[in-house]
């Protein structure tokens, strides 16, 4: 019966892999979730983590292309060299991170291109810095150049997923207007929660930390050249590195992260166990 649940699983995400998944199909999310779990068991690649990251953003981008937002709630306000959203604290899992690292390793290391400069000013200013400072004080993301994102094709989940109906929304938001709030399509929510929920249901499948952690030093962390390998084998190579997996408030987690919480275990028992949580969302 599991095999067999594999089996299916496995065609589905072989299905969707190309066009990626269907939000309204939930086998296909569950099939996406055992395919990464998949890659991450292949203890013969040292890589794992940063080409499960990898696969994970490519199913994202096809997801969103079918699947995505088309405007039902207006138009989305982003466009290139607008960048008032990417002065705030970014957090990434470490499949991400990975990834990041090893697209942008060699840009890293090339002494001409500023990318390292210009991150390493942000980071000595926002180092250890709580997020509520970070937020408030509007601090560039460190890959912030001319208003545009120098890191496009390595960015990770968050801001990939994260768009506006409202661009004077945004520019209050900058600006710290009280209750500034920016409008998000629905679907592109959806889909950030979704992609995200199953990198952590198949990180945790596969026993790996799901946490998100601090982009910028996450990043310095993941670009030594051993560190993947060396998390892989179990190391705490992140120890330091401001995380999302303390409790938001005192008293526990918010109601949002439990919500959260719950879809990560609905996503790991629709791909690999039996007994479903009761859910809002789905059902065998
Ligand atoms: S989210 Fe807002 S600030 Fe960011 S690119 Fe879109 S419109 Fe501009
Ligand atoms: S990584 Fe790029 S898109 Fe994301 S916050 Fe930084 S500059 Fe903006």
């Amino acid at each position: 019966m599991r095999d067999q649940r594999r089996a299916v699983l496995k065609e589905v995400a072989k299905e969707y892999g190309r066009t990626g998944y269907n939000p309204d199909r939930a086998m296909t999310i569950f099939g996406f979730v055992a395919e990464l779990a998949e890659i991450l068991e292949k203890r013969s690649n040292s890589r794992r983590a940063s080409f499960a990251g990898a696969h994970a953003i490519k199913v994202y981008e096809a997801t969103a292309r079918k699947y995505g937002y088309k405007g039902e709630q207006g138009p989305v306000h982003c466009k290139k060299g607008c960048g008032y959203c990417c002065h705030t604290r970014v957090t990434a899992t470490a499949l991400e991170l990975f990834m990041m690292a090893r697209g942008l390793r060699a840009r890293w290391n090339d002494d001409a291109d500023p990318l390292k400069a210009r991150f390493r000013r942000v980071e000595t200013q926002t180092r250890g810095m709580p997020k509520e400072h970070w937020v408030t004080n509007r601090i560039p993301c460190g890959f912030l150049g001319e208003g545009a994102c120098t890191v496009y094709d390595s960015r990770p989940l968050t801001c990939r997923t994260y768009a506006s109906l409202s661009l004077p929304a945004c520019i209050d938001w900058f600006n710290l207007a009280p209750g500034a709030v920016v409008p998000q399509p629905d679907r592109a929510q959806l889909l950030r929660v979704f992609i995200l929920a199953g990198m952590k249901a198949a990180m945790a499948h596969t026993g790996l930390e799901g946490v998100g952690f601090e982009m910028g030093h996450g990043l310095e962390v993941a670009m030594v050249p051993d560190a993947e390998a060396r998390w892989l084998a179990g190391e705490n190579v992140f120890a330091g590195v401001a995380n999302d997996a303390a409790p938001a408030r005192a008293g526990g987690r918010q109601a949002g992260h439990e919500a959260f919480d719950l879809m990560v275990d609905v996503f790991k028992t629709g791909a690999f166990g039996k007994d479903m949580p009761p859910n809002p969302w789905f059902s065998w």
